[in-house]
């Protein structure tokens, strides 16, 4: 019996995609370690974690979560989509991985955690939670990030930023945030194109 023809084609981009994923949410050098466990505080009662975040490394890893490379629309580069079939859906199938792919998914990993955990935060708090966890990240890598364009993206990242700035939240775990602390930034995602009232990016 003669050995079937079959074509093996590992998808790579998906494969590759995947691991950058998981090296980013569940790094084992101390530095981006330190990183992701600043990332904790909550908004409204919603609360997130380093710990969260490397559990959404699991599900990556293991399938759970899926990834898929696609048309994320004309104002994101990367979208997550909850329930049964939840994946992240990725532009660009030759990332660079640097700190703002990489802030991008510390973004989506927030509404992943809320989703693997079944919460359904109201979107704009989502969607303020998702900001303010990338902007804590990025601060305590010891940067600074400017979003100038498009303006409603520059006005959310502007909110984020100032929010993280008075709190000191990379530096200061724990914060309980109100949806009154947090109403710039809100105001700011509520007002983008991008954020129907149903749907995360
Ligand atoms: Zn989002």
């Amino acid at each position: 019996m003669g050995m079937p023809w079959v074509c093996v084609v590992p998808k790579l981009p998906t494969l590759r995609l995947m691991g950058l994923i998981v090296e980013t949410l569940d790094p084992t050098d101390a530095y981006a370690q330190r990183r992701l466990k600043s990332v904790d505080f909550s908004l409204a009662g919603y609360a997130i974690s380093g710990a969260k975040l490397k559990s959404v490394a699991a599900a990556v890893a293991n399938g759970r979560i899926g990834v898929e490379v696609g048309d994320t629309g004309p104002n994101f580069a990367a979208a997550y989509t909850v329930g049964a079939n939840r994946h992240f859906t990725l532009r660009e199938t030759k990332s660079v991985q640097d700190d703002n792919w990489r802030s991008q998914i510390v973004h989506e990993s927030i509404h992943a955690a809320f989703d693997m955990e079944g919460i359904r935060p109201p979107n704009d708090i989502d969607e303020a939670v998702a900001y303010l966890g990338e902007t804590v990240w990025f601060r305590a890598g010891g940067l600074g990030r400017v979003v100038t364009a498009p303006d409603a993206a520059a006005k959310i990242y502007g909110a984020a930023s100032a929010l993280e700035a008075r709190l000191d939240l990379h530096s200061t775990p724990g914060q309980r945030l109100t949806r009154d602390q947090a109403q710039d930034l809100i105001a700011a995602i509520n007002g983008h194109p991008g954020y129907a009232p149903s749907s995360a990016q």
